[in-house]
């Protein structure tokens, strides 16, 4: 659940956005994103070696980074997550975390951050997806889920690493929270081979990969005498990279908690 907080002391960016994961495809634009919207960008972090964008101070980890920030917007990966929010629970910066492929004890960690901090935490930061979310949720609860059969199919380049997509897991969430149910006890995901029916009140997940498909996600409800499908596609990461550089505007100056994108958006 999101808590809302009043906008306290340090309203304006004093310091700027730091880049976590700042040679990565979402970390460039972000930094890019961030100056086109005249904010100062204070520095990045990367792996050692990592071919890191010119002009932008490479900082040693974490803690140096948010450090010298107001807020630090990270997209890395899942392994990075539990390290990362230690060190932003014990410093003064906001974190905006894109990073998906979470595991129950990562999620737990943003969670722990979020105590001392304000955390923005996203599936996924376009606005027309957090849009689909919130449909998702209503549709889950208005068609039955004895009748209507929720399918969920994803499609992304081939470099990405995890799977299903955490949009995927988000839209799976809005429909098990439409429904009442818990995600976890519903999922059936990655079919092959012998695998029974389809058991009632599933929700299920299919994740195709290749080219350089930036994200496309279908969620089907599947009934016997009709199917209503909801699909978002997106073109460029860059509606990403936007959306994050807003929730990092809005986030900065907020009382601890853990927001969503939907808070952001002011859909909540
Ligand atoms: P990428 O591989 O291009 O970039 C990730 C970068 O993080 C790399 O440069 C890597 O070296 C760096 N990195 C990894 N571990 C690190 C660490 N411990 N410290 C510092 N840097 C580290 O990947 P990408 O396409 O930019 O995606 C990154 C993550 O963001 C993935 O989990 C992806 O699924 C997610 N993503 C989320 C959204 C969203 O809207 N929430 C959108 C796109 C991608």
């Amino acid at each position: 659940m999101a808590r809302r907080g009043a906008i306290g002391k340090g309203m304006g960016m004093h310091r700027g956005i730091g880049v976590a994961g700042i040679a990565g495809r979402m970390g460039r634009l972000v930094a890019e994103e961030a100056l086109a919207a005249a904010t100062k960008v204070t520095g990045g972090i990367d792996r050692p070696g990592a071919e890191t964008p010119a002009g932008i101070a490479v900082l040693p980890d974490m803690a140096a980074l948010a450090a010298i920030s107001d807020v630090v917007v990270e997209f890395t990966h899942a392994s990075s997550v539990q390290a990362h929010a230690r060190a932003i629970a014990a410093s003064q910066c906001a974190w905006v975390l894109g990073t998906t492929g979470l595991s129950p004890e990562d999620e737990a960690a943003v969670a722990e951050a979020a105590k001392h901090v304000a955390v923005v935490h996203a599936p996924n930061f376009s606005p027309g997806v957090n849009l689909v979310l919130a449909l998702a949720e209503k549709m889950a609860a208005a068609l039955p889920a004895e009748t209507y059969d929720a399918e969920i199919v994803e499609m992304h380049h081939r470099q990405k690493v995890d799977a299903p997509s955490g949009t995927a897991v988000g839209m799976g969430r809005a429909v098990a929270k439409g429904r009442g149910v818990n995600l976890a006890d519903v999922t059936e995901s990655g079919r092959d081979g012998h695998t029974g029916a389809r058991k009632t009140g599933a929700i299920g997940f299919a994740a195709l990969r290749g080219g350089q498909v930036v994200g496309e996600h279908t969620l089907i409800f599947a009934a016997g005498t009709e199917h209503i499908t909801l699909t978002h596609r997106a073109f460029d990461r860059r509606a990403f990279a936007t959306g994050a550089v807003r929730a990092a505007l809005w986030v900065q100056g907020r009382q601890p908690g853990l927001y969503s994108m939907m808070d952001v958006l002011g859909m909540t």
